[in-house]
């Protein structure tokens, strides 16, 4: 294989599009392609511009995230015209049992073919085929580097990424995680958490939940009203051990979609013994998107049958801020409502007690 020559540059110039796994991954892809000498820059925030840039290209059925990614692709070539390669990995499974999204599989494919991009840089993650340090190799090959090194830059870069998932299991939020890797600051937890009288479990996809923009900031506006708001990524590793059986009595069918089957097995978590850790759980999934639907009728029927309350929002790139914030704040009223009620009755009933006592 043809590997390109940095000529006149130190090292080889490596763009990284801030859409889809960026925010699940991006501290392990910036470790392991800054160990192998690589330059890295990241596109911007999304932005309005940016999003219309990707429904231009995205053709009409698409998630939004993915036109978001086609749309920081652009931005990407646009602002860095002198790029050596841009990054996009091809994450096919990450367990032995599971698959990542049909759209992840043909990223680089679909990719490749928008006008202007430069070389790819392939990294597939496969280990239904093979382990991630052979994607590592492949990955170091590309830029030059001997199997040993890119060994080594793998090695370094899982330790950084174990690093990263202690601090957020430690409840730091993923994008402030996030800005503190980009700036290679180390991980601290900030002085002040925020906390509120109710607690809810946000789910989704890192960039449903994570890319501020297209979610109209909606974890801000939970915290503007004194919800204090946790993700799957600050949940125990414990919970992630044990597989999800989709329908007990019939055939016991597993859920063989990586991310989905992370979201099943935090909310049987706080089906079971986490009930009382959260007061409700909003789901935000993509329009179009076929894994999350079909999860999220067997999630509604599990809430239901808890009585936990639970809330989908369906995003794209058409969400409007005032039906979003009408709806979050009746949904939270209604559970602080719950709550109180429930407070009040447990008052009595200890009230009751005690005077049976004396
Ligand atoms: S899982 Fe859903 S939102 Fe994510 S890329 Fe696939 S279709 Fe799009």
């Amino acid at each position: 294989m043809e590997v390109p020559q940095p000529s006149t540059k130190k090292k080889f110039k490596v763009g990284i599009p801030r859409a889809l796994h960026f925010y699940r991954y991006f501290p392990f892809w910036k470790k392991i392609l800054e160990e192998l000498d690589a330059e890295i820059v990241i596109s911007p925030l999304t932005n309005k511009k940016i999003v219309e840039e990707g429904v231009t290209h995205g053709f009409g059925e698409l998630c939004i995230p993915v036109k978001i990614y086609y749309g920081q692709v652009i931005k990407l070539i646009e602002e860095h015209p002198d790029l050596d390669y841009i990054f996009v990995p091809r994450y096919v499974s990450e367990t032995k049992d599971s698959y990542f999204c049909p759209k992840f599989l043909s990223l680089p494919d679909v990719i490749k073919i928008l006008p202007g991009v430069p070389k790819i840089l392939n990294f597939e993650v496969n280990v239904k085929e093979f382990p991630i340090s052979a994607a590592a190799i492949e990955l170091g090959s590309q830029l030059g580097k001997t199997q040993n090194q890119s060994l080594n830059a793998y090695r370094e870069a899982q330790r950084y990424f174990d690093e990263y998932h202690e601090f957020l299991r430690n409840g730091a939020s993923v994008n402030y995680a996030l800005r503190l890797a980009e700036r290679n600051r180390s991980f601290t937890l900030p002085k002040r958490k925020l906390t509120g009288d109710i607690k809810f479990l946000l789910l989704g996809h890192a960039y449903n939940i994570f890319d501020t923009f297209i979610n109209l900031d909606f974890q801000k506006k939970l915290q503007d009203q004194g919800v204090e708001v946790i993700t799957i990524e600050n949940l125990p590793e414990f919970i992630f051990k044990k597989p999800v059986i989709v329908n007990p009595k019939g055939g016991k069918l597993r859920n063989y979609w990586r991310h989905e089957e992370e979201i099943m097995q935090s909310i049987r978590y706080f089906l079971t013994e986490g009930r009382d850790e959260i007061d409700g759980v909003i789901f935000l999934i993509s329009f179009a998107c076929g894994p999350d639907s079909l999860i999220s009728e067997l999630i509604m029927r599990d809430m239901k049958v808890v009585g936990l309350p639970f809330l989908e929002i369906t995003m794209d790139e058409h969400s409007g801020e005032a039906g979003l914030l009408t709806r979050v704040e009746s949904f939270v009223e209604m559970i602080r409502r719950k709550k109180r009620r429930k407070d009040l009755n447990q008052k009595q009933h200890l009230i009751i007690r005690s005077k049976q006592e004396v």
